[in-house]
């Protein structure tokens, strides 16, 4: 190969199409990987501002900052030598059609868990997280679920196809155990009633340290596979203000990777982020912070699932 063109590897902002340059491949249920990324390019029941749908496309982008290190700090071990990861690319479907893609990612993501790979899902906005769990289900049984949020998304009044909606319909699908579960970073009202999730709230999440944050997160899904699903607006707006629906007194994104990086001995079997919007973002702030918790949870998954 020509050495002019095979400089790939030496750029932190060129040629920047996959996440984490790994390769795309555009047949990943036949590929050999632990990890396929999958970009869900839908923002159709979003709330608040549009825009998620270009969501993987500026995750992909940022991750290119954090591909140079090999050793990604501060793990001992090289992401990509313990692991192997593909990039499925983004799930193409009819735009505009919600039934259509929430059926498709349903289908994509069965195929995909029963070719043995474990699934990190870039949004898209919150909804895709519905047909995720349902595939995930097919797998693993009922799970517990760690959800990052600024909103429960425990709301019963949307429609079949609303990113507010999908942790009401969890539980009564049988899909999650919501008493195993917990939901960090809340500060938004919702409907107590119908809620059985564990609340760490915004307020308690600042003041706790992150060892207290951990060990609750633990006890609670310990014994169960966990699903963690990512709403980026569990940060606070001045770490992630490129999101739909940002709400003020989050998180950091100091606090969040301190708490995730704990989570080493938990059985987690499939991850999102999710809820990133270009549009509203300044100087890749979200979206790089969205890349590296991606890239968090994969160190996680394979702690977990590899020799480290
Ligand atoms: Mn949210
Ligand atoms: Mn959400």
């Amino acid at each position: 190969m020509s050495d002019i063109f095979n400089q790939v590897d030496n750029s932190i902002y060129s040629n920047a199409m996959t996440f984490l340059r790994v390769p795309l491949v555009m047949d990943p249920i036949a590929a050999e990987a632990d990890i396929a990324v999958l970009g869900l390019p839908f923002d159709i029941a979003t709330s608040g501002r549009s825009g998620a749908r270009m969501g993987p496309t500026a995750i992909r982008q940022a991750s290119i900052n954090l591909a140079w290190e090999g050793k990604h700090f501060p793990w001992k071990f090289n992401l990509l030598k313990k692991s192997k990861v593909i990039d499925a690319g983004d799930l193409v479907y009819s735009t505009g059609d919600a039934a259509e893609f929430t059926q498709k990612v349903e289908k994509a993501a069965t195929q995909l868990l029963a070719s043995g790979k474990t699934l990190v899902s870039l949004g898209g906005d919150h909804f895709v997280t519905l047909p995720l769990l349902r595939a995930h289900h097919q797998k693993f049984g009922e799970m517990a679920l760690i959800h990052f949020d600024a909103h429960t998304d425990t709301y019963d009044n949307g429609s079949a196809y609303d990113h507010g909606t999908m942790f009401y319909h969890a539980p009564n699908e049988g899909l999650i155990d919501p008493q195993k579960s917990v939901q960090i970073g809340i500060r938004t009202v919702f409907n107590e009633a119908n809620h059985g999730f564990n609340v760490i709230d915004a307020p308690q999440a600042n003041d706790m340290s992150v060892e207290q944050i951990s060990t609750l997160i633990k006890e609670k899904v310990q014994g169960m596979p966990v699903y963690v699903t990512f709403d980026i607006d569990c940060l606070d707006p001045a770490f992630a203000p490129g999101t739909g629906t940002p709400v003020c007194g989050g998180l950091s994104t100091d606090k969040i990777l301190k708490i995730l990086r704990t989570l080493t001995d938990i059985n987690i079997v499939g991850m999102d982020v999710v809820e990133v919007a270009p549009a509203y973002d300044n100087s890749e702030i979200t979206a790089l912070a969205a890349a590296t918790i991606a890239l968090e949870l994969m160190h996680l998954w394979t702690v977990q699932n590899k020799q480290v």
